[in-house]
Formats: structure tokens, C-alpha cells, sequence
């Protein structure tokens, strides 16, 4: 009887998943395994946990809708809290699996991680069979081996578009054997986790939950019933409401849809119903978080780094007293403050208002931007490391900007952006009402 161990990370999916379609065609019985590790949940040295309230509901909202689609199968998903490289290759051991099968990961963090365990498994002749499975683009198809992707995300687009396809989704797995010989052990709760759990506020964008169903539910309302997406180059820059953009980030990072999958149903949407600039834009947008994906793999742990990727290096201050400010919506700059609260609030912040936010942490307070991508970092519900960081080492001048960097003229986005106040008002009631008098 052969057995193996599909190990999910951000890939909470049935469907267009290539570690579990593979292992399930390879084995007799499949143990699907999540691992909470307490290392997304330590505490930074500014004092916050790296994974927030809003970000960790959403995970377990996720692995919950994993759980519960995996059960509908016959199977199950095996929970534990621990260190994967530990964890995995007694668990291999213990049911007798002869391979795992998982996603490989492009940041430096996760594939130590992946090569530990590895390492362990090969002296116990347990294969591991690694798929890249996040991007758009495979890392076998792009024309450049890693090392010379272009730094410039036109030149990379340019070429990328012209002699790349993107590949066919994998089967949807429906029918699984069940497993009784181990215990499938319980979801934990935030609290558990050391986490304190927050409830979105009621003014976000979106009710916002985790899982693959809510995933293509949310397709199936941007693209096919409220047909949105035929107009989303022209109101992606939008801040108020559900409609302005797809808000497939949170589930896209957390992989409970692949990108391929929102491509191919984008190509439906073009043949079916529209094919225009707006939903190439779409498909553009999607292009830079592939190419932040790849430069991350490229770049490894430099992306982290206050100089970044070109080890050009500017002053920045440590003010703690105006960072908190920042952090909680208190700068006095209404537009500043409006995106900070909802961030703080929801887990939640429009591409818009990172921007600005982003900007003014740095180039008008001052402060070190590797703080600000950490906030980030505990906060967004989309949180996806090379997307988070190298957006905001693009800002600051030292990630793949040709320009060196970004600075908003906040004042003059406000007036573009929010020109009546509404957004301002819509978080910050007394604020907008003391500005205007
Ligand atoms: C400082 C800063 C930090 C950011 N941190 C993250 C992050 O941690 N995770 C994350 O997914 N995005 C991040 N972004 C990118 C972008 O803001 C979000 O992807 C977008 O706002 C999500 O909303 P949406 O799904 O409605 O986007 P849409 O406008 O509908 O775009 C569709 C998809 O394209 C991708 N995308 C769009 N813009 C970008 C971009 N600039 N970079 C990379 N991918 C993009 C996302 O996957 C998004 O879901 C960051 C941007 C900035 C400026």
C-alpha cells in the first residue's frame, strides 16, 4: 500500500493544486497535513507579533474551509502546532508514507525551512516532490534562469508576455481514501496561538473569509454577476466599497485560488462576455506580483533589508513615539490617518492608500520603511512577503524602481482621490468635520 503526505502551506486548495493531484494519482492513501508554525507568530522587535488578529482569522478560516472540503472527500486534514521539519518526518514515519508532497516556497525563510526537512526525510528514504505553484508564470517556462530575470518589472512583462504560456490547471481531486490510523487533532483557536483575536469593523470593504469556496464566490460576483470586471482600470484606484477591485489578494495569498486559475477564468470572462483594457489590466496586475515573486527568489533575504536589493542606503530615523502614531491613524494628516485606521481596524487597505501610506511613513516622517512592511506584515490579510516588501522597497528607492523611488505628494492625492472627503469622513468623521471648518 503506498502512502504519502501532502503538506499544505499557501496552497489551501482542491482545486488546480499539482502537490495533491500528484500524490493523490501516485498513492493508496494520502495524509493531508497543516502545520501552525509558532514562528509566524513570534513577537518582532517592535513589539508586535509578526501575524496580527485580522490575518490569523482569515488562516483559520481558510484551513477550516480546507478541512471541511477535504472531509467531503473521504479524507481529512491533519492539524498539528510545531516545526514542520520536525513535524512531518515523524509523522512520515509514524503512518509508513514513503513520499511528501508540498509547494515549493521563494523566500529565503521558508526554504530553510524546505531544506531542513528534506535533509531528513532523505536519510529516512522518504521522497519530497516540491511544485512552484503561486505564480501566474512557472519558473521553468520564463526565458531566464533566476539569476537574470530583469530587475525592471517593463522589461520583464515585455518579454515574459511574448514568450511565456500560462500552463492548464491540474484536475480538481474529489475522492480521497480516509485514514484512520492517526488523529486528525483539533484547529486551534487565535488564543491558542498566543494571538489576540480581532473582529473586522463593520466599514471595511468587504466581509472578508477565508477558504476557496468564498474564493470563487467572490469571482463569481466580481466577474460574472455584478460584471465588475469590465471596468476595473478605471475603478481599481477607488478607496470606498467592495466593487473598486477584484479583492482577490487575501485568498490569492493564502492560495485558496491559484493565479492560474483567475486566468483561466479570465480568458472564459474575454470569450464569453468582454475583452477590453480593463481586464487586461487584471491580468497586468497580476504580472507584478509575479515579478515580485520571482525578484524574491532571485534577491533572497535582501529584500528584507533596510538597503535592499541595490545596497543603496539613505537616513532614516527610529522615532517610536510617531511611529505608533502612524500605526494607529493618529498623524494628524486625515488621508494618512483615514487608510491607517481602516488598515488597523480590517486587515484590509486599498493598492492607493499602501501607496500613500507607505510614502509618508518614509519620505515625510522619516521612518525606517522596514517598519512600516513589518506593520504590514502583522496587519493585511493578504500579507504575501514579496509582494509586502518589495512594493515598499520600490517606494524607498532601493527595490526595482527605475525612478529611485516614490515620494506622494499627499495633499495633492487627497484632492485627486478622495475630493469630496468621503473616505476621510467614512473613517474619520471628527477629522474631515474639524478640517472643513
Ligand atoms: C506598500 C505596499 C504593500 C503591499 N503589500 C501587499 C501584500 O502584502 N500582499 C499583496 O497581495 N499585495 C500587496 N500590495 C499590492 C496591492 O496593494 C494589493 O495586491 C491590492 O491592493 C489588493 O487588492 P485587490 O485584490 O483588490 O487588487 P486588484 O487591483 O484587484 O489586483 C488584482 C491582483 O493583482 C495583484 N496585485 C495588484 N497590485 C499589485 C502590486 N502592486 N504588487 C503585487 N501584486 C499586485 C494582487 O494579487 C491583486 O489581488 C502592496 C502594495 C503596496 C504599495
Amino acid at each position: 500500500m503506498k502512502k504519502s503526505v501532502v503538506w499544505f502551506r499557501n496552497d489551501l486548495r482542491l482545486r488546480d493544486n499539482e502537490a495533491l493531484y500528484k500524490a493523490a494519482k501516485a498513492s493508496d492513501i494520502v495524509y493531508p497535513v497543516y502545520i501552525f508554525d509558532p514562528r509566524m507568530f513570534r513577537l518582532t522587535e517592535l513589539g508586535f507579533p509578526k501575524t496580527g488578529g485580522h490575518r490569523l482569522k482569515f488562516l483559520l478560516e481558510a484551513v477550516e474551509d480546507l478541512r471541511n472540503s477535504l472531509q467531503a472527500c473521504g479524507s481529512n486534514l491533519v492539524i498539528r502546532v510545531g516545526l514542520p521539519e520536525l513535524i512531518l518526518p515523524e509523522l512520515a514515519a509514524r503512518v509508513g508514507a514513503t513520499a511528501l508532497y508540498c509547494s515549493k516556497e521563494s523566500l529565503s525563510e521558508e526554504q530553510k525551512v524546505e531544506i531542513a526537512l528534506e535533509e531528513k526525510l532523505n536519510q529516512m528514504k522518504v521522497r519530497m516532490d516540491s511544485f512552484w505553484q503561486h505564480t501566474l508564470y512557472h519558473e521553468e517556462d520564463v526565458p531566464w534562469p533566476i539569476r537574470q530575470v530583469p530587475e525592471v518589472f517593463t522589461s520583464f512583462r515585455k518579454e515574459a508576455e511574448k514568450t511565456v504560456q500560462v500552463r492548464a490547471e491540474f484536475p480538481t481531486i474529489t475522492e480521497l481514501q480516509p485514514f484512520t490510523d492517526i488523529d486528525a487533532g483539533k484547529i486551534p483557536s487565535c488564543n491558542d496561538l498566543g494571538i489576540r483575536e480581532e473582529e473586522s469593523d463593520p466599514r471595511g470593504v468587504l466581509h472578508f473569509r477565508g477558504g476557496e469556496k468564498e474564493a470563487w464566490q467572490r469571482i463569481s460576483y466580481y466577474f460574472w454577476e455584478e460584471d465588475l470586471l469590465k471596468n476595473y482600470k478605471f475603478t481599481r484606484n477607488q478607496l470606498l466599497g467592495g466593487d473598486y477591485s477584484s479583492k482577490l489578494s487575501p485568498w490569492l495569498s493564502l492560495g485558496c485560488i491559484s493565479a492560474k486559475s483567475v486566468f483561466h477564468e479570465l480568458k472564459r470572462y474575454e470569450q464569453e462576455r468582454k475583452k477590453n483594457i480593463s481586464t487586461y489590466w487584471l491580468f497586468f496586475e497580476l504580472l507584478w506580483r509575479d515579478f515580485f515573486r520571482f525578484m524574491a527568489k532571485k534577491h533572497g533575504a535582501k529584500i528584507f533589508m533596510i538597503n535592499g536589493l541595490n545596497e543603496y542606503s539613505s537616513e532614516f530615523s527610529e522615532n517610536h513615539g510617531l511611529f505608533e502614531k502612524w500605526k494607529n491613524g493618529e498623524t494628524g494628516e486625515p488621508f494618512i490617518d483615514a487608510n491607517m485606521k481602516e488598515l488597523l481596524l480590517t486587515g484590509y487597505m486599498s493598492n492607493r492608500g499602501r501607496q500613500n501610506a507607505a510614502s509618508y511613513l518614509m519620505h515625510d516622517l522619516g521612518i525606517k520603511w522596514t517598519w512600516g512592511a513589518s506593520w504590514f506584515e502583522n496587519r493585511l490579510i493578504d500579507y504575501d512577503a514579496s509582494s509586502n516588501w518589495l512594493n515598499w522597497a520600490y517606494i524607498a528607492g532601493v527595490g526595482n524602481d527605475p525612478r529611485n523611488g516614490r515620494q506622494f505628494n499627499i495633499e495633492s492625492q487627497t484632492a485627486r482621490y478622495d475630493p469630496r472627503g468621503e473616505y476621510i469622513s467614512h473613517w474619520l468623521a471628527d477629522a474631515a468635520i474639524s478640517k472643513s471648518l
